[in-house]
């Protein structure tokens, strides 16, 4: 079911339900929000991919998760997992996927001031904007159609736009000048700011295809390969987020990563529980939730659901 008519329907059965009883009775208190970018800016790489998160909402957010949970930092989260073979109590982890430049210049400032650690996932290929990943391709080439009088000759092709050479020279769009001039990823140096301030690195892969698309030594390559040039920034990185999702990645690729430096791994199903106890199930903040629904009433609905789930034996992802 749509993720918004869901939240939407569920609101209804929530207003004398609190967070905290809707925590106890479910047996579960903690959460993993996660974001690509937060800005002001109408990024046109990004734009027709999600919603953009502007500052003033993603404070409010922050507000909302620090006075409901206390913040959690990996190495913590992951102490804890190995301790207790279980999710901590009451905590929020915050991470960041795609390595994109606010992470640095607006995300950072932000959680530095109040306290909160995070992680960020990196693709290796595009840090210093060497290259820009195909979803984005994809919103650059759309947003300039939209612009176009061929607007409605294209707007159903949204998804096979980004390596027409034909389309690109008839619209004008070069992806180097674009790169060159708004700078959508962050620098080398700006992933070393990150470190020196104290936040964790993660690999988000290569290319960020998706890995149902892939064989398994594919998947392999593309996440050992992400993290190693990761390592170059900080040398102990341990984790790895999966681009898009996780589902179709069966239990012999987390056998095969348990060689290698890997300790903990994120995907993003939502508030759910994994059959694998170091691989961590997000929450994506990035969608359009509509303008009357508070964060508290999104999260009480999200929390219903995985009630619900729970109940019909669906709040678990087993690969
Ligand atoms: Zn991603």
């Amino acid at each position: 079911m749509n993720h918004l008519i869901l939240n939407r329907g569920l609101t209804l059965l929530t207003p004398f339900l609190s967070l905290d009883f809707l925590k106890k009775w479910t047996g579960r208190s903690f959460i993993a929000p996660f974001y690509h970018t937060v800005s002001d800016d109408d990024l046109r790489h990004l734009k027709h991919l999600y919603p953009i998160k502007k500052v003033d909402a993603f404070k409010k957010e922050l507000d909302f998760f620090q006075k409901h949970f206390e913040p959690i930092g990996l190495f913590d989260l992951l102490k804890y997992i190995e301790q207790h073979n279980a999710l901590p109590e009451n905590k929020f982890f915050l991470s960041f996927d795609d390595g994109f430049r606010e992470c640095e210049e607006i995300v950072m400032p932000i959680l530095l001031k109040r306290g909160i650690p995070a992680c960020f996932f990196i693709n290796p290929p595009f840090i210093d904007n060497k290259d820009l990943m195909y979803r984005c391709k994809q919103s650059l080439v759309f947003d300039k159609i939209l612009e176009s009088d061929e607007k409605a000759r294209f707007k159903n092709h949204f998804s096979y736009l980004d390596s027409d050479e034909t389309v690109l020279d008839r619209f004008g769009i070069s992806f180097e000048a674009y790169l060159k001039k708004q700078k959508p990823y962050m620098s080398s140096v700006q992933l070393q700011n990150l470190v020196e301030n104290g936040f964790d690195l993660g690999a988000h892969s290569q290319q960020h295809l998706p890995y149902y698309a892939l064989s398994l030594k594919e998947q392999i390559a593309e996440t050992l390969e992400s993290l190693k040039a990761v390592q170059q920034f900080q040398p102990k990185a341990y984790t790895f987020s999966f681009p898009f999702t996780d589902d179709k990645v069966d239990n012999s690729f987390f056998e095969a990563i348990k060689k290698s430096d890997l300790k903990i791994t994120f995907a993003c199903a939502g508030l759910k529980d994994d059959s694998i106890v170091n691989h961590i199930q997000r929450y994506a903040m990035e969608f359009d939730k509509g303008k009357y629904l508070s964060t508290y009433d999104e999260m009480k609905a999200v929390w219903l659901a995985y009630k619900m789930k729970k109940l019909l034996n669906k709040s678990k992802v087993y690969h």
